[in-house]
């Protein structure tokens, strides 16, 4: 039998430590990246909420880009939530000056998509595991998935068609933070991904 996978957490900024815990509570081991050598040692990558623009520069400052596109154009699975969300975008709407993401998701992503008045807020979202009910999770000034490309795939929504998760092969990109309120049902289904894509 192959060793347990190790998962990644990009820990550049945003709430990495959280995901870190939830996944350690479902029996994985994770290590934190912030280099390309610690990158070269997992077989699968959280991306964390935060602010995407500064993930994306401190990405490239660190120089963690070029090979984080790399190992998704290979087929890493990567998990993206929140910020993570718009970095796995292939084109975003309402980007900051400049800001780059490392893409891989056929979406287009809108930042801030709620906007002021629902800057913060818990709702209900389907599970992505067959028979699940679904659980309630966090959205902090949340993206949005404008459009879903032909490789892509939506898998929830809430106010009716607002589309909050998507998954293409390997990667799985939610906007909200399932890891606030303590719903693991995102992190077992990616569990399951990277099971699959061993
Ligand atoms: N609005 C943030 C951004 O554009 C994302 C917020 C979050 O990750 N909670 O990066």
């Amino acid at each position: 039998m192959s060793p347990a996978p190790i998962i990644g957490g990009l820990a550049l900024q945003g709430d990495v430590r959280e995901h870190a815990r939830m996944l350690e509570q479902l029996g994985v081991r994770v290590r934190l990246v912030r280099t390309p050598a610690e990158l070269a040692e997992v077989d699968a990558l959280v991306l964390p909420g935060g602010e995407s623009s500064t993930i994306d520069k401190l990405s490239r400052i660190f120089e963690v880009t070029e090979p984080i596109r790399a190992r998704i154009a290979k087929g890493m699975p990567v998990l993206g939530t929140c910020a993570g969300l718009i970095l796995l975008a292939d084109r975003i709407t309402d980007a900051a000056p400049g800001q780059q993401t490392f893409g891989g998701l056929d979406v287009t992503v809108q930042r801030n998509a709620f906007g002021s008045q629902l800057d913060s807020f818990e709702a209900e979202v389907a599970s992505p595991i067959e028979g699940e009910e679904p659980a309630t999770v966090a959205f902090i000034r949340a993206p949005i998935v404008v459009e879903v490309g032909e490789r892509a795939e939506a898998l929830a929504s809430v106010t009716g068609d607002r589309v909050v998760a998507v998954r293409q092969d390997n990667l799985l990109g939610i906007s909200f933070h399932p890891e606030v309120t303590g719903d693991t049902s995102w992190h077992r289904h990616f569990l399951e991904l990277v099971e699959e894509a061993r």
